[in-house]
């Protein structure tokens, strides 16, 4: 076909990438065991009975050792305090068989984020989101990135190669997708804008890039005129929305992909996107710090 408008956008299938990602981890995995003498090991706390944190952690802790790691679940309360919290990050710390430690967010009102993700070791922090591996990111020290934007990088790398010069506007600042993903494209040599609620003439923004990343949480608000013929479009995006009368409720993005996979290049799927990559490289973070607090050597862009 010749006409790009019509042209259909190739899909990227995150679900076969994470899939083979978690084979390589495991792969990884083993040799760590053989090396070490022992598994790797991540632990997840669970503060309170939210159904998708429930939902979340099951299926962590289900990868986890289907990789070959031991899994440790800590379940408190919903009115367990913030003191009792920070005891189990405190133990989790000082446990040498605990590589990887993760708090499941949200935790409830009475307890402070910042303070809890705070306690944990930053060499433990699989999640990235203590301050210690923020800065480490931005400065490009090793450290450990968060698990969704790093694996949006690494379906974009997959497909497009070298990143170097291209034009990529994120849209969303958070501290857990938009900005970590500002950071990661900024060091791939791209030239990032970080577009977000109070940006001007979005649309025409987005117009002008070869990557989008979208992370907004508003179901199908990136159209399809927005998009550069041939750009790359990244949805990170995950909105349930009610089906009219009769119908099932379904997942939907950030991007209307009807209207987007017919301009774009490549484009991710809702779901099979960029959500299966977000355990799969969570597995990856947890190997490589198992690596780096044995003191055995690793090659983590290997994974
Ligand atoms: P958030 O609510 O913390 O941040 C949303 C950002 O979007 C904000 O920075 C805000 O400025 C921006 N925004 C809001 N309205 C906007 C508008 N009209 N125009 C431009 N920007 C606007 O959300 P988040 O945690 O970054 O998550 C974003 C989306 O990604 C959600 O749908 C979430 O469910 C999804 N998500 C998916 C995964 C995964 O795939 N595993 C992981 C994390 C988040």
């Amino acid at each position: 076909m010749t006409d790009t408008a019509t042209a259909a956008a190739a899909i990227i299938d995150g679900k076969a990438f994470a899939q083979g990602l978690r084979e390589k981890v495991a792969v990884a995995a083993a040799d760590f065991e053989a090396k070490a003498g022992r598994k790797a090991g991540l632990a997840v706390v669970l503060v309170g009975e939210d159904p998708a944190s429930q939902v979340y952690v099951r299926s962590k802790g289900k990868m986890t050792v289907a990789c070959g790691m031991n899994s440790f679940e800590h379940k408190l309360p919903a009115d367990a305090s913030e003191a009792e919290l920070l005891a189990v990050v405190q133990a989790l710390n000082a446990d040498p068989a605990v590589d990887g430690i993760l708090v499941q967010l949200p935790l409830p009102a009475h307890m402070n984020e910042q303070t809890v993700i705070a306690a944990i070791d930053p060499d433990k922090d699989v999640d990235g989101f203590h301050v210690i591996n923020v800065g480490r990111l931005a400065t490009g020290l090793p450290g450990f990135v968060p698990c969704t934007p790093l694996g949006c990088l690494m379906l974009l790398k997959d497909k497009l190669g070298s990143l170097s010069g291209l034009d990529a506007v994120v849209i969303g600042r958070s501290n857990i997708v938009g900005k970590p993903m500002a950071q990661l494209l900024t060091a791939e040599s791209c030239t990032v804008t970080l577009a977000h609620s109070r940006t001007r003439d979005l649309p025409d923004v987005v117009r002008r890039a070869d990557i989008v990343v979208a992370a907004v949480g508003r179901p199908e608000m990136v159209r399809g005129e927005w998009i550069k013929p041939g750009a790359t479009v990244i949805d990170v995006g995950i909105n349930r929305v009610e089906g009219a009368e009769g119908e099932k409720a379904r997942l939907v993005g950030d991007v209307d992909f009807a209207s987007a996979s017919a301009v774009a290049g490549a484009i991710t799927p809702v779901p099979g996107g960029v959500g299966p990559m977000t355990i799969a490289v969570l597995l990856r973070n947890a190997i490589v710090a198992a690596h780096r607090n044995a003191g055995i050597a690793f090659d983590d862009a290997s994974l």
